[in-house]
């Protein structure tokens, strides 16, 4: 079966030069491991982070390894009594055709519940994401504006409809008029702006006649410059990511304008999802009670073929999902 490694560290947007597709044989199983065959993989753009060789919250991939990431799998084989043949689980393993794990690594998936799919989406890291980032920094109250960047994306999506669902205002910002469509139309949103277009400051301020009370921050960048010059009194800024920059060799300049926070006495505070661990289920429980009352939507985006999980994981860069992007391995 295939495996892939990184081969070089990308310096600025990767390519397929950085990966190697590598041939591994399946070994035989020790006691309480799994054999499990990957049917859905995630590709996220934290990956990027990782093919950096930089300390950070988690350690970067090591060089002729494989990429490891959120899997879908199915138990072919179990030398463990938790876990049968034929066992959907998910868990963090290489982005390989098939994978074997301890049975302690994996976490047993219910098909009755939701879609399968949904574990590597709403209903797994990127759903809490959303949640423990929104609810836990940003706070919002019922009547204020919630401005979320990437909004049509993975993260953006979930934290726009929960933002609604606190009551608030939602104004998304995304890479295209399609993209804008779906966030007003499908999922409810208030307002959303297509920050491509040249009129995007201006489109901006237009959507936000309340100002921004919390701005969830996918992206950095001239989009965050933008919302920031918007903030109202006691704004919370959540940043989450700054994909903007993700690909970008060279220094970090600092924000260009902290006297926005110092005359609105605004807060703004990072995280990883890392710091919820110990809360996980209580946002599980809450995302899926949102989920099954119709309360919450989400769309994905699958790419079908192990071959293109690159191609995948770059399309993330240029914008070419809507919702959580997946790559479909295998049927089960
Ligand atoms: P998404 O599904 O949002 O995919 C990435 C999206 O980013 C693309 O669809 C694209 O949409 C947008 N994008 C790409 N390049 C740019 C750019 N230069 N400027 C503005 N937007 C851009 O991915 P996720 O939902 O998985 O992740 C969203 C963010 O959350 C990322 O920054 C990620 O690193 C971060 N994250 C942080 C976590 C944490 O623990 N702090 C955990 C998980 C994710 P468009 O068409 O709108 O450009």
């Amino acid at each position: 079966y295939k495996e892939i490694h990184l081969i070089n560290r990308p310096e600025g947007t990767p390519t397929n030069e950085d990966f190697a597709f590598v041939d591994k044989e399946i070994p035989s199983l020790g006691t309480d491991e799994l054999l499990l065959k990957t049917l859905y993989l995630s590709v996220d753009p934290y990956m990027r982070g990782r093919m950096k060789d930089v300390k950070s919250y988690i350690a970067p991939y090591q060089l002729n390894e494989a990429i490891t990431g959120g899997i879908l799998a199915e138990v072919i084989e179990s030398k463990s009594d938790r876990f049968q043949k034929g066992d959907i689980v998910t868990a963090n393993l290489a982005w390989a055709e098939y994978n074997t794990a301890k049975a302690d690594s994996v976490q047993k998936v219910d098909p009755a519940i939701a879609p399968i799919t949904t574990r590597l989406g709403i209903l797994g890291l990127t759903g809490l994401t959303a949640y423990f980032g929104l609810l836990d920094i940003g706070q919002p109250k019922e009547g204020e504006t919630v401005v979320v960047s990437g909004a049509a994306g993975a993260v953006g999506s979930v934290v726009g409809q929960i933002a609604k669902l606190k009551g608030a205002r939602a104004v998304g910002i995304a890479g295209s008029d399609e993209k804008v469509d779906y966030l007003i139309n499908e999922l409810g949103f208030a307002a959303a702006v297509n920050y491509k277009k040249d009129s995007f400051n201006e489109d901006l301020k237009n959507a936000l006649p309340d100002g921004v009370d919390v701005y969830f921050d996918n992206v950095g960048g001239p989009v965050s410059d933008a919302v920031i010059w918007e903030l109202n009194n006691k704004a919370r800024v959540v940043l989450c990511g700054t994909i903007s920059s993700y690909n970008t060799p060279g220094e970090d300049i600092g924000p260009r304008i902290q006297w926005k926070f110092i005359t609105t006495s605004s807060m703004m505070k990072g995280f990883t999802l890392g710091d919820y661990a110990h809360d996980f289920k209580t946002g599980a429980v809450d995302l899926g009670k949102w989920l099954q009352e119709g309360k919450l939507k989400y769309e994905e985006t699958i790419i079908e073929g192990f071959e293109k999980t690159p191609e995948a994981f770059f399309g993330l860069f240029e914008g070419s999902n809507l919702g959580k992007q997946l790559v479909k391995v295998a049927d089960p």
